[in-house]
């Protein structure tokens, strides 16, 4: 695995302290939400407005070294599990959010019955469920059956 500056600078990013920590931040926790990346980063460099964690993690995103999801209902998330099809499963209660490989692997990985003349080169797949943490919570009051 190449280290995080050679992976910034293969992709023309200069490389920054920020920048660093940002991307050290997203594979430390995938799927985490541009607040709770901030909160690392900011332990690991100290002050860092919540404003150069969004811009740094735009241009992340722009040059594919990290991927963004956004769930419906959700706020943004962020991983460095990039350039596979995989998609997501996500509790409806807490927010979990787990990967699923995809079974074809490349997308579009659903053809539709028809597409309208349109050439398609994605299908957003997202799973919803209830996570077994919050399945367990509501075990007492409610039976889902
Ligand atoms: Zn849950
Ligand atoms: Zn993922
Ligand atoms: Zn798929």
């Amino acid at each position: 695995m190449i280290s995080h500056s050679d992976l910034l600078r293969r992709n023309g990013v200069a490389v920054t302290a920020q920048r660093l920590a940002v991307l050290r931040a997203v594979a430390g926790r995938p799927h985490a939400t541009a607040d709770d990346i901030a909160e690392d980063v900011r332990t690991e460099i100290g002050t860092i407005s919540r404003q150069a964690v969004y811009n740094v993690l735009g241009v992340l995103t722009e040059k594919l070294l990290i991927r963004r999801i956004q769930p419906a209902g959700s706020a943004a998330r962020y991983e460095n599990r990039t350039g596979d099809n995989h998609h997501h499963l996500v509790c409806r209660d807490c927010g979990k959010t787990v990967d699923i490989d995809c079974t074809v692997g490349k997308a579009p990985c659903l053809t539709p019955a028809d597409h309208s003349g349109f050439l398609i080169d994605e299908a957003e797949v997202v799973y919803w469920g209830i996570c077994p943490d919050c399945l367990q919570k509501d075990k007492p009051a409610e039976s889902l059956s």
